[in-house]
């Protein structure tokens, strides 16, 4: 089915994944238990890209661990039976590592992954679904589910002179960072992260931050608050006495001055001059990837994307969200271990219309029990 759309043979499916990250394929491995589905993932780059442009320091601040057999999933898996920690060989996954695990888990699983196929546009058909314009010709589908992430999609305009900026996004290897000194925008964790490789360089780092996002008194959500990963290497970070922080540092401006260099202000009135270029750890936009279809989704006033309790757009129905961006009322799924909670749940939705048997999603409490247990999500005291 696969070769013949890429020839041009096929132009319907029941159902196309844009994206072919961990939401991607760990909605695909879903779809595959429904029997009788026919469906691809279109990929613009290759499995797990999104991991593939990490700065070559970065890792995982969630650990992976073999615990599977006791019936707690590996934080980062997206399969039952697979485990990150196993096939990495390690705790705290690099950003290859982790790509390398998605494409393995793609090719055992024999998955439609269509690479270097971008989607450009999106037409929802009336009661029919939609047609997909990508780089490989256009595709008919009766559901789409999109999965196309925020790294691709970092914020780089966060402030008038954020142009001056490096954004973490565009950190290829701290490496090559190589002034004695840094300013690093943005307390949160890809700023820290920045802090913390340039520390471990021998630079010198000046941290401007809103808050302190390592409350010890909490909130104690990965998604609000710096992880414990990330708070233990902030504080050997500050032990070195080369990491200064700066707190109440809203930024409000960057820009160059005449002598070289850049001031950075803050809208307190304070500024700080910076021969080197500042680094920007501010974030990615609003809904990330899902801004490419942003008229098919509803969109909070704070900036969020509105959806059904099946992860449906409330505008366009057959229109699916998988992946970080996926939000009801507080509980924020912006981790692997929270989004892949809803996999089993599109899959069913969809599977249902299609009139599909879903029987084997119902996976009750087994090796994957923590996976659809989304109840413990609510009020969790753990
Ligand atoms: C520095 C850093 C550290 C992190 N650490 C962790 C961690 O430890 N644990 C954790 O759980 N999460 C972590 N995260 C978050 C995690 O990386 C994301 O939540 C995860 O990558 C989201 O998966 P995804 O599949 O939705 O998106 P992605 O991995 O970004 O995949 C989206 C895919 O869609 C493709 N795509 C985009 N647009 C199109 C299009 N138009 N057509 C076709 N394809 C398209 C992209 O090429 C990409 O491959 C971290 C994030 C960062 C930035």
């Amino acid at each position: 089915m696969l070769k013949a759309w890429v020839h041009g043979m096929i132009k319907k499916t029941d159902v196309v994944i844009v994206g072919a990250g961990p939401a991607g394929i760990g909605v695909a491995l879903a779809l595959e238990k429904l029997p009788g589905i026919k469906y691809v993932i279109l990929e613009s780059h290759q499995v797990g890209e999104s991991f593939r442009r990490w700065p070559t320091q970065t890792r995982l601040i969630t650990p992976s661990f073999h615990s599977n057999p006791f019936g707690l999933a590996d934080l980062n898996a997206v399969s039952e039976s697979s485990s990150p920690a196993i096939f990495a060989g390690a705790e705290h996954l690099s950003g290859q590592q982790y790509a390398n695990y998605l494409a393995f888990i793609a090719h055992q699983h024999g998955l439609p992954v269509v690479s270097a196929c971008r989607v450009h546009q999106v037409t929802p058909i009336n009661h029919e679904g939609f047609v997909l314009d990508s780089e490989r010709g256009s595709l008919q589908a009766r559901f789409l589910v999109w999965a196309t992430g925020e790294y691709q999609f970092p914020e780089l305009s966060p402030f008038p002179g954020a142009q001056w900026c490096t954004h973490y996004a565009q950190v290829q290897n701290w490496q090559r960072f190589e002034a004695p000194d840094y300013t690093v925008i943005g307390g949160y964790e890809s700023g820290v992260d920045a802090a913390v490789n340039l520390i471990k360089l021998g630079r010198s780092v000046r941290l401007l931050t809103r808050k302190c996002t390592w409350d010890p008194l909490g909130p104690y959500d990965p998604s609000l608050s710096l992880s414990p990963y990330s708070r233990e290497r902030m504080y050997a970070a500050v032990d070195t006495g080369r990491l200064d922080i700066l707190f109440g540092a809203d930024i409000v401006q960057v820009e160059t001055r005449k002598a070289g260099g850049y001031r950075i202000h803050a809208a307190d009135g304070r500024y700080w001059d910076d021969a080197q270029v500042p680094i920007l750890g501010t974030g990615f936009r609003k809904g990330g990837g899902a801004q490419q279809i942003a008229e098919l989704w509803q969109w909070t006033v704070s900036g969020h994307i509105a959806l059904t309790e099946n992860d449906e757009s409330t505008l366009v129905p057959g229109l699916f969200l998988a992946g970080p961006q996926v939000r009801h009322d507080d509980r924020i799924y912006c981790f692997i271990y929270k989004f892949r909670q809803r996999f089993s749940v599109i899959a069913q939705n969809i599977g249902q219309r299609l009139g599909l048997d879903t029987g084997a999603l119902q996976t009750g409490s087994g090796a994957w029990g923590p996976f659809g247990n989304e109840d413990c999500c609510e009020g969790c005291q753990c």
